[in-house]
């Protein structure tokens, strides 16, 4: 059960609210839901919502009929809108009625490559850069990403270009070391229930970006992004990247109507990876832009410079000129879902 608190309640009403459900057998957890201030309360306590409801500092409880909570509509009802970046480089909002793109490589694969690429999606108007410095490979011999010296190569390209960087982290330790390095850790799909990862990840309370696991149904990635914000995350943002069916023609199949189900269900952004749904560059900017037209808050894209060179994923990479006319059809389609595209104004911006 939620109880989400007054915006102007009192030290000692708060304290009152803790005690009365606490007395009825809760235990209680206070933290903040976007500009919301919660108490979660759980365990085998019982209450009559009613009387809790009248208490002088409450302003709804809410009783989810949903196994995840805080990440429910039930318990916030405005979309939730993240913040990524915003301390050497601008501030980046994702949800509400922008449309927010992240691009860049599948992989960091060099100093020159990460540069390049981040001038490059810069300037077609992305605002957030992607890359993977750890890469899950399904195949332990396939290129397995440069670790820790591509996480530096890129936070310079992020900076150098003005855009805050997401990249995968794939274990709880490696977390730490790399919490300075980036302004948003992707929780990759192979990942999705690795709880442990969730719980360390989320008590980091940085942006994550949640990928849906290949194979998981929409409440238990939605119950993986409830184990991020009850573990500490503020900023979650669900992302769809296709889920494994029968279908062979493409690399998995993108899931279109994720988006208003999860729209429905939860407050978090929802954005599309239209590169590992499809999976075939061809495929790519259409998946995108339906995406964009079915309700996505943004898209992560895999772009590279020269997609035949890559060391991963390049028949899925666009390159530099598709990715240009991709932004701009983004652009054009914008106003039709009454959203407007985020631009970093600036030395790049148009
Ligand atoms: C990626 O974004 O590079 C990636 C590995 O994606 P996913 O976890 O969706 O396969
Ligand atoms: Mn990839």
């Amino acid at each position: 059960m939620i109880v989400v608190l007054s915006k102007n309640i009192s030290p000692r009403a708060k304290e009152l609210i803790h005690s009365y459900l606490k007395d009825r057998g809760f235990s209680v957890r206070e933290q903040s839901l976007g500009d919301d201030t919660i108490i979660g309360a759980s365990g085998k306590g019982a209450v009559d919502t009613r009387e809790l409801s009248i208490l002088p500092g409450v302003e709804r409880v809410a009783a989810a009929s949903k196994p995840y909570e805080l990440a429910s509509r039930e318990t916030r009802a405005e979309d939730t809108v993240v913040t990524v970046g915003g301390a050497s480089t601008p501030a980046v909002k994702i949800g509400g009625s922008r449309i927010t793109v992240i691009a860049g490589p599948c992989a960091v694969e060099s100093r020159e490559q990460i540069m390049e690429t981040a001038a490059m999606i810069r300037e077609s108007g992305a605002v957030i850069l992607r890359g993977g410095a750890y890469k899950p490979r399904t195949s332990p011999y396939s290129f397995q990403g440069l670790g820790m010296e591509g996480l530096e190569y890129m936070k310079a390209a992020g900076e150098a270009c003005g855009m805050p960087i997401v990249t995968e982290v794939v274990s709880p330790e490696l977390a730490l070391q790399m919490k300075d390095l980036t302004d948003m850790f992707q929780i990759g799909a192979r990942n999705m229930q690795n709880f442990e990862l969730l719980k360390r990840v989320g008590s980091l309370g940085k942006p994550v970006l949640l990928k849906r696991g290949p194979s998981s149904t929409i409440e238990e990635w939605l119950l993986s992004a409830e184990y991020l914000l009850v573990s500490g995350a503020k900023d979650v943002v669900l992302c769809e990247r296709g889920i494994r069916s029968f279908e062979s023609y493409t690399r998995n199949t993108l899931d279109i109507l994720a988006i208003p189900v999860v729209k429905g269900l939860s407050h978090l952004p929802v954005i599309v990876d239209p590169s590992h749904a499809a999976g075939i560059r061809a495929m790519v900017s259409s998946a995108g832009l339906a995406a964009i037209a079915a309700g996505a808050d943004g898209l992560s894209v895999e772009v590279h410079p020269r997609p035949d060179e890559a060391l991963s994923d390049g028949h899925q990479s666009l390159y530099g000129v598709q990715f240009e006319k991709l932004m701009r059809d983004i652009e054009a389609l914008a106003p039709v879902v009454g959203k407007e595209l985020v631009r970093t104004p600036g030395k790049y911006g148009k």
